[in-house]
C-alpha cells in the first residue's frame, strides 16, 4: 500500500513529535524528581535543626523524647525521627576528627531517641561527620534519610519520598493521556500544512494530466509563488509553449506539404488522361498510362486523407453539423456497397431500422467514416463465400452501428494501433487492396468529433465487429 505524501507527512510529524515529547518528559520528570528531592533535603534540614532546638528546650523544661516525637509527628505525618543523640560530651575530644573515629564512637553516644522499627544500622546509611543525604528503601517505601551533626547532637531523621513519587507519576500519567491527543492536533496539522504544500504539486498533476486529454493547450493556473514549486510550474508552462509550437509548426507543415502537393497531382492526372485520349498511342504506353494514372489516384487519396488529418490536427477542421437521418443515409451507402461487395462474391445484409432515425453530426463525414468501414469489411474479408453484417439499432442517448465481417483475426496488441496513421496488419494485402493505411485513422478522428468513440471486438473464425454509437444531440454526451 502506498500511502500519500501529505498522509506520509502527517504520520511522519506525529511520530517525531511523539518522540521528542516522550524525551521531554523523561527529561521533566527527572528535573521534578530532583527539585523535590532537594526540596524534602531542605525540609529535613529545617526539621533536624527544630528538632535540636526542641530537645534542647525539652531538656531544660524536663519534657520526655515520646512527646517530642509526638510533637513531631503532629507537625508532620511522614516525616521520622530515627535516631538522636547527645554527643555534646564528645564535642571538643573529637573535634573535626575523621568520619572513622565518630563511627568507632557510635555505640558510646547517650541515645535520647531510638525508632524501634528502624534496625540498627540502618541499611545502607552511613554516619559521616558532616552529616549525609541518603535515599533508601524500607518496609516497602522510599525515604529520603539526613544524618546530621548539630550543637551537640546527633539526628537522623527520614522522610517518606512516596509524595514525591506521587507528584512525578500524576506528572507523567496527565502528559502520557495528552500525549495522543497533542499527537493527533500535530498530526491534523502538519496534514493540513501539507495539503497547503503539495496544492501546487496536485494542480501541476491536474495540467499534466489534462495535457494528455485536452492536448498541449493546457497551462498550470494559479501557482504564482516565487519559491521552488512556483517556479517548477513557470518552467513547466514555458515548455509547454515551446512544445505546443513545435507541434503547431509540424501540423502546419504536413497540412501545407498536403496542400501544395494536391495541385501538381491534379495536373498530372489531367495530363494522364489527355494523353489516354490520344489514338496514335502504342497499347504498351497506354497501360503504363493507365497503371500511372492508377497510382496518381492513389496519391490523390493519400493526401486528401491527409490533409483532413492535419488540418483537424492544426485546428483548423470545422464541422458542419445538422440534423441527419442515419438510416437513410446508412441505406444508401450500403446500397452501394452491396454491389462492390459481390463482386468479389461477398454477401452483405443490412438491417437500417426505420427512417426518422435522427442524429445531430457531419454528413460528409459520417458518410466517410462509414464508408471506410465498409471498404474495410470488403477488402479484409474471405477469399471465399464472405460475409458482412450491417446493423443500425436505438440505444438510450441516440443509435448504434454495428458493421460485422468475416475475415482475419485482428490481434489483442493490433487493436488499438489499426487506428493509427499508416498502420496496415497485413501490408501486403492492404496495398493490393489500394489501402493507404488512413482509413481507421479518419473514422476515429471523425468519430472523436462527435464525441464518439468506436470499439472493436475480433475473433479467430469469426471475424471483426466494428461498433459506434452516434446521438441524437452532438452535447448530449
Ligand atoms: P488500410 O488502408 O490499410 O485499409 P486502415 O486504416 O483502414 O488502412 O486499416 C488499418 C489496418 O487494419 C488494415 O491494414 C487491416 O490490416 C486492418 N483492418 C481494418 N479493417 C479491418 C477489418 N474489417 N477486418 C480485418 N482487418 C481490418
Amino acid at each position: 500500500m502506498s500511502l500519500s505524501f501529505r498522509l506520509r507527512i502527517a504520520l511522519w510529524s506525529a511520530l517525531l513529535s511523539g518522540i521528542v515529547l516522550l524525551v521531554f518528559l523523561g527529561v521533566t520528570s527527572n528535573m521534578v524528581r530532583k527539585t523535590m528531592t532537594e526540596e524534602a533535603d531542605f525540609e529535613l534540614k529545617t526539621f533536624t535543626e527544630d528538632m535540636v532546638l526542641t530537645a534542647q528546650e525539652m531538656e531544660e523544661g524536663g519534657l520526655l523524647q515520646t512527646q517530642m516525637v509526638g510533637t513531631l509527628s503532629a507537625e508532620r505525618a511522614e516525616v521520622r525521627l530515627i535516631e538522636l543523640s547527645e554527643i555534646d560530651d564528645f564535642e571538643n575530644e573529637l573535634g573535626s576528627s575523621s568520619p572513622l573515629a565518630i563511627d568507632e564512637t557510635i555505640g558510646e553516644f547517650p541515645q535520647l531517641y531510638k525508632e524501634p522499627e528502624w534496625p540498627d544500622p540502618s541499611p545502607g546509611i552511613e554516619w559521616k561527620p558532616d552529616g549525609s543525604n541518603e535515599t533508601v528503601t524500607f518496609k516497602g517505601k522510599t525515604w529520603r534519610v539526613m544524618t546530621r551533626t548539630f550543637a551537640g547532637y546527633r539526628v537522623r531523621m527520614a522522610i517518606d519520598l512516596r509524595e514525591i513519587r506521587d507528584e512525578v507519576k500524576k506528572l507523567m500519567i496527565n502528559y502520557l493521556e495528552a500525549l495522543p491527543l497533542a499527537l493527533l492536533v500535530i498530526g491534523l496539522g502538519a496534514w493540513w500544512i501539507a495539503g497547503r504544500a503539495v496544492k501546487p504539486v496536485q494542480k501541476i498533476i491536474a495540467t499534466a494530466e489534462n495535457i494528455t486529454i485536452k492536448g498541449l493547450g493546457e497551462r498550470v493556473e494559479g501557482v504564482t509563488t516565487n519559491d521552488e514549486l512556483g517556479r517548477l510550474a513557470g518552467v513547466l508552462n514555458q515548455m509547454m509553449d515551446r512544445l505546443e509550437e513545435s507541434f503547431r509548426q509540424i501540423k502546419r507543415f504536413s497540412a501545407d506539404a498536403s496542400h501544395e502537393l494536391k495541385t501538381p497531382l491534379a495536373v498530372m492526372q489531367g495530363k494522364i488522361e489527355a494523353a489516354l485520349q490520344n489514338e496514335n498511342q502504342s497499347r504498351e504506353s497506354n497501360l503504363v498510362l493507365v497503371d500511372l494514372l492508377e497510382r496518381v489516384g492513389q496519391l490523390r487519396s493519400i493526401i486528401e486523407s491527409l490533409l483532413m488529418l492535419s488540418r483537424s490536427d492544426a485546428g483548423g477542421f470545422v464541422m458542419e453539423t445538422s440534423e441527419l437521418d442515419i438510416s437513410e443515409i446508412m441505406s444508401e451507402i450500403t446500397e452501394d456497397a452491396v454491389i462492390i461487395a459481390s463482386e468479389q462474391g461477398i454477401e452483405l445484409h443490412a438491417d437500417n431500422g426505420r427512417s426518422g432515425m435522427m442524429v445531430e453530426g457531419d454528413e460528409r463525414l459520417l458518410r466517410l467514416a462509414i464508408s471506410n468501414l465498409l471498404t474495410n469489411a470488403t477488402k479484409y474479408n474471405l477469399d471465399e463465400k464472405g460475409k458482412i453484417t450491417c446493423n443500425l439499432s436505438q440505444s438510450d442517448f441516440g443509435f448504434d452501428i454495428l458493421i460485422q465481417n468475416t475475415g482475419p483475426e485482428i490481434n489483442i496488441e493490433d487493436k488499438e494501433k489499426i487506428f493509427e496513421r499508416f498502420y496496415r496488419v497485413d501490408k501486403g494485402r492492404s496495398r493490393e487492396a489500394g489501402g493507404t493505411g488512413l482509413g481507421l485513422a479518419i473514422v476515429k478522428h471523425i468519430l472523436e468529433n462527435h464525441n464518439e468513440k468506436i470499439e472493436v471486438i475480433s475473433k479467430k473464425n469469426y471475424g471483426s465487429k466494428f461498433i459506434f454509437s452516434l446521438s441524437k444531440n452532438l452535447n448530449n454526451e
